[in-house]
């Protein structure tokens, strides 16, 4: 007990602490109110170790390292940066698609000055914000016109809001999906004012199903895509040609949710599930809504594509401007589509469409280099490499698995669970997983300019 209450006793005091010459250097281009705030975090911390019994020695020069290092953290943006060693190249987690280093200079650009967001440079008067990307993107997906939103989620709700709305949409029962937990097609129906007319069954639904349902109080024809599951066995749903002829013989809107937006062909690595957005818009529907960060590789948003008088009446509904994108978001988008006008340039810019296509044989190498990498720095675990299968992600290609190469780290000290804890919590952080007791890297989404970092990462792990 005494002993305790000597230990409480020799904890430093808030002051103390902060006129420690090296927290002082730390904090000199910084309000003192982090230095505060930091110092008594860290004199609780160490309380109440002392009063659950731990056997602390307080070392006031150990204080003042923890303090430092947890100013680290509060002077640092909790967003930010971290390698992502799972393999999953859309993570919605971490941030989805990364971005062209090109792109992102176009919107430093943007972004550091004043801009012709809504100005029109030749007419010398205000100007059309979505003017300076709708050409590009009608010419890349072959589409009438188009609109930009703050994601995919906000497509759907805006255009069911100005399409449906206290009137029928149709859905086959096998298409009300949930993504990601917060999006279902039922709830952001109802949010939009349009009454859900299921037809058809889970696994099944015929072009008759929606044929029956078709009233005077019909408003839409709704296609979403299964973007996160598969229904496997006996089943049947209409083709989009098929919903969109049924649209127009009955003058009725049709629309798909498609989800990802893949703009390129997805074939040659065995993926023959994913539609095209330029095929989409072809089959004639009159709506196509897609996300800009899944298989499109870019930033956030939701692009609407689709007939003309649609796009403009969607334009002028009063949630449009809720729902708006900022300039970055636009002027990430434009340079992405730019790419998007050579497929093939594409697949090696695109960092999501380079990641799918790595050949295995450059995964193979990059894990050789990492392990080997690994191995020269002597780190205290057994590494080794192998073929390994990773998915797409973001709910997007739920079934697709696509060859990757992995390197396994199996700690000789201390726990995997430990050294994947200890990566997670490193600067930059590493996000690894563990599978049949090892450390997993999966160099998919890894670059070569990272390998540096992970093994600086991994060797602090093993040691610390
Ligand atoms: C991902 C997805 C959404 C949601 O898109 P966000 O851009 O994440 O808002 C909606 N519908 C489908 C079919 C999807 O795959």
């Amino acid at each position: 007990m005494d002993d305790k209450r000597s230990l409480l006793r020799n904890l430093p005091s808030v002051d103390q602490i902060i006129k420690n010459e090296l927290i002082e250097e730390r904090l000199k281009e910084y309000p003192r109110a982090f230095g505060l705030m930091a110092a008594r975090k860290v004199i609780d911390d160490n309380r109440e170790r002392i009063r659950s019994g731990a056997q602390v020695r307080v070392d006031t020069d150990d204080i003042i390292r923890e303090v430092l290092s947890s100013l680290d953290v509060l002077l640092s943006p909790n967003l930010r940066p971290v390698i992502n060693a799972t393999g999953i190249v859309i993570h919605t987690n971490l941030g989805r698609a990364p971005l062209p280093k090109d792109v992102l200079q176009n919107v430093m650009k943007v972004a550091e000055g004043y801009s012709n967001l809504e100005y029109d440079l030749d007419k010398g008067a205000r100007g059309k914000r979505y003017s300076h990307i709708r050409e590009l993107i009608n010419e890349i997906t072959g589409a009438e016109d188009c609109l930009i939103v703050n994601n995919n989620a906000a497509a759907v709700l805006l255009c069911l809001s100005a399409l449906a709305r206290g009137k029928e949409a149709i859905v086959s029962r096998g298409e009300l999906i949930e993504i990601g937990g917060s999006f279902r097609i039922p709830e952001v129906m109802e949010q939009s004012g349009a009454i859900l007319k299921e037809v058809g069954a889970t696994n099944k639904t015929h072009l008759r199903d929606y044929e029956a349902a078709i009233n005077e109080n019909t408003g839409l024809l709704l296609k979403a895509h299964r973007s996160n599951f598969r229904i496997s066995g006996f089943t049947s749903d209409v083709s989009v040609d098929d919903l969109s002829a049924l649209g127009k013989k009955n003058g009725i809107v049709s629309m798909y949710d498609l989800g990802s937006g893949c703009l390129v062909d997805l074939n040659p690595l065995g993926i023959h599930d994913e539609p095209m957005v330029q095929n989409i818009v072809r089959s004639g529907i009159d709506i196509t809504t897609f996300s800009g960060d899944k298989l499109l590789g870019g930033p956030q948003a939701g692009i609407i594509v689709g007939r003309k008088d649609l796009i403009q009446s969607i334009q002028k509904h009063p949630l449009t401007r809720a729902l708006r994108v900022d300039k970055f978001t636009l002027s990430a988008l434009e340079s992405v589509f730019m790419i998007y006008a050579d497929q093939e340039l594409a697949k090696r810019r695109i960092p999501v469409l380079k990641m799918l296509y790595s050949s295995n044989e450059a995964l193979k190498i990059r894990a050789r280099r990492l392990s080997s990498a690994l191995k020269k720095a002597g780190v205290k675990a057994d590494i080794s490499i192998r073929k390994d299968i990773t998915r797409a992600g973001g709910g997007s290609l739920p079934d697709a698995e696509f060859v990757t190469w992995t390197v396994s780290v199996i700690p000789h000290k201390i726990s995997v669970n430990t050294i994947e804890e200890r990566l997670r919590k490193s600067n930059p952080p590493v996000i690894a997983r563990i599978s049949d007791d090892r450390l997993v890297l999966d160099v998919m989404t890894i670059s070569t300019s990272q390998i540096n970092q992970i093994v600086t990462a991994i060797s602090t792990a093993l040691s610390g």
